[in-house]
């Protein structure tokens, strides 16, 4: 398990993380017994379980498609992973956060190897404190590699906003809520293309772009973890 800690210093940020700063983070290849594949991510207070099956034959036939396999997930929020309960089952928020996740990942699945089949992706937000889609990417493409699917590259996601009028890496909950703006972006880091691009708040063009150039320094971060979990695992 490789573990990126931080040490603190004084930057103004709640937490006092420097503006470019990551949360500690550690994931973990291979968690579950059952699924085909699983990893397990904590990134600052959020604790992730992405769990992955197939690929199987299509047993959906609306979904079924002759010339390639099609991916599905689900992100979810436990009841107990934020402070009020959440109201248990889906809702408009992981409806579409469950949408762009499968659109974040589906780029980098060689899924025309295997027609007619389908690969179900499970997200379970444990604990969440800010950035959990970003995370659950992150795992998800994790538990993909662990589950042999054939790939060009791992995806991975990271955010970038703004509080206190300054660009920040990587948002924490308090930062999310009280902050301007956030920019969650996901790329496949050997060809840099973005896979996922969301924009929530105000910022200018010089921002917006800061923002994005911190967020893909953050996934070339992670992406470095990403690979370290699935060495641990499986060696080079
Ligand atoms: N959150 C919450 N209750 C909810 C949804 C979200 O407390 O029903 C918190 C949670 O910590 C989440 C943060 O608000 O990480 C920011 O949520 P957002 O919708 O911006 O998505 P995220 O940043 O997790 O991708």
């Amino acid at each position: 398990m490789i573990i990126i800690t931080n040490d603190k210093v004084d930057s103004g940020r709640e937490d006092g993380r420097a503006f470019d700063e990551i949360r500690s983070l550690k994931i973990e290849a291979g968690v579950l017994k059952r699924a085909d594949g699983s990893a397990y991510l904590e990134v600052g207070g959020n604790k992730i379980i992405a769990a992955v099956y197939g690929p199987r034959e299509s047993y959906i036939r609306r979904l079924l498609r002759p010339d390639t396999g099609v991916i599905r997930c689900r992100y979810n929020m436990a009841p107990f992973s934020v402070d009020d309960r959440k109201r248990p089952g889906p809702d408009r928020r992981s409806t579409e956060i469950s949408k762009l996740t499968a659109e974040a990942l589906r780029p980098s699945l060689l899924l025309e190897e295997f027609p007619r089949s389908m690969v179900d992706v499970y997200i379970e937000v444990i604990e969440a404190e800010g950035g959990t889609r970003c995370a659950g990417i992150t795992a998800a493409a994790v538990a993909l590699a662990d589950a042999g699917i054939p790939m060009k590259d791992i995806v991975v996601g990271c955010a970038a906003g703004k509080n206190n009028n300054e660009i920040v890496l990587d948002l924490s909950e308090v930062e999310d809520k009280e902050g301007q703006a956030d920019v969650p972006v996901a790329i496949m880091p050997r060809t840099g293309e973005v896979t996922l691009l969301q924009s929530d708040g105000n910022l200018t063009e010089e921002e917006f772009n800061k923002a994005l150039d911190l967020a893909i320094e953050g996934c070339m971060r992670i992406s470095e973890v990403q690979r370290e979990a699935l060495k641990a695992k499986y060696g080079e």
